[in-house]
């Protein structure tokens, strides 16, 4: 692990670049936020390139709040209808931030804050305390993000406690372009998902707390498929969502380590598994980049440019009784566990 120094927050706080590298894969880690800022793996012939969205600089992160290039997403990962939870008989309100809705912790989540890092095994271990009250959410948070690379996997162990009743939902929300960042659209990498059902959403993009099979739909990818080769179908869902914008139900049980997915881009021959212990993941095929963001290369993130995996809890999950519980209470540790594995074919 290589520690380097990586800016200074506005109140003059050090932020800090950690790199793990293993064999020829080299991921880095800040501080700030605790993205994930590059993910840097060879094509098949053996040509490296950064294969995960993301700034340069602290500065970029710094400077553009919601980006969510690399970022640890807390508390609560995707939409809360109307930012409105109730716990216990109690109730609980999030600044709304996506159109009617909370996204993503609400506007000011824990990729906004400064995390505490410790040296781990090929790896670097990073805690938030988030009071009391932050965003609305109750009880003071402890969440733990430990990232390691182990051959060629890169493996996240997420850990969170709380002192009151509360809500959590975790997630990394890293945008991979298998062609490398700068490399143009994903629309020609193949996916394949363990998932035989989905949330659907409504038009705020609120799940309707139907959980449905994919059988028959665009978002059946229980065999491999180009994202490309369905994303502009004539389906509400896609239309609802501009593209795949969509909670995925992992087959198998919760809790233990299992395939979600596994992507492959023909031209580069690099491909990715992504397994987790959670229950769901967002497959989010970047519909809503629209060149406001601009890479590490100095040029725009244009619409479906990168994809991402969200593993996660279910969105709107307190909303859904039919959907796993997020409540955590205190004396009980959340824990889960997601790893993404590279290679080439
Ligand atoms: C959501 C998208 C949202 C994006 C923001 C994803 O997790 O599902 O709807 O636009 O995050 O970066």
């Amino acid at each position: 692990m290589k520690k380097s120094a990586w800016g200074k927050t506005a109140d003059g706080a050090a932020i800090s670049l950690f790199t793990l590298t293993s064999g020829r894969i080299e991921v880095s880690i800040t501080d700030f936020g605790a993205h994930l800022v590059a993910v840097r793996t060879p094509d098949r012939r053996g040509r490296v390139a950064d294969i995960a969205l993301g700034f340069a600089s602290a500065e970029g992160y710094l400077k553009t709040p919601n980006a969510y290039l690399g970022s640890l997403v807390g508390r609560y990962a995707n939409r809360i209808a109307r930012g409105h939870f109730a716990i216990d008989g109690r109730d609980y309100q999030i600044p709304i931030n996506n159109g009617p809705n909370a996204l993503h912790g609400g506007p000011v989540g824990f990729d906004r804050y400064l995390w505490k890092a410790e040296e781990a095994p090929n790896g670097v271990e990073l805690t938030h305390v988030s009071p009391d009250g932050d965003m609305g959410f109750p009880g003071t948070m402890t969440a733990r993000v430990r990232y390691t690379l182990e051959g060629d996997t890169l493996r996240l162990d997420y850990a969170a406690t709380t002192d009151k009743p509360t809500i959590v939902n975790l997630t990394n929300h890293v945008y991979f372009n298998l062609r490398g960042d700068d490399d143009g659209d994903i629309l020609g990498h193949v996916v394949q998902l363990n998932a035989d059902r989905f949330t659907p959403v409504n038009g705020e993009q609120i799940p309707t707390g139907e959980i449905a099979s994919v059988a028959g739909t665009p978002l059946d990818f229980r065999t491999p498929h180009a994202i490309g080769e369905r994303i502009d179908e004539d389906y509400d869902q896609l239309r609802l969502c501009r593209g795949y914008d969509h909670n995925f139900v992992v087959n198998g049980p919760a809790g233990s380590l299992r395939q979600a997915a596994r992507v492959s881009e023909p031209e580069s021959g690099r491909t990715m598994t992504v397994e987790t212990t959670e229950p769901g993941f967002q497959l989010y095929t970047g519909n809503f980049l629209n060149g406001t963001l601009t890479g590490r290369h100095g040029k725009p993130y244009g619409p479906r440019t990168g994809f991402c995996i969200e593993t996660q809890q279910f969105p709107d999950a307190p909303h859904h009784a039919n959907f796993p519980s997020t409540v955590l209470r205190p004396g009980e540790t959340l824990r889960s566990t997601t790893t993404f594995r590279f290679g080439t074919e």
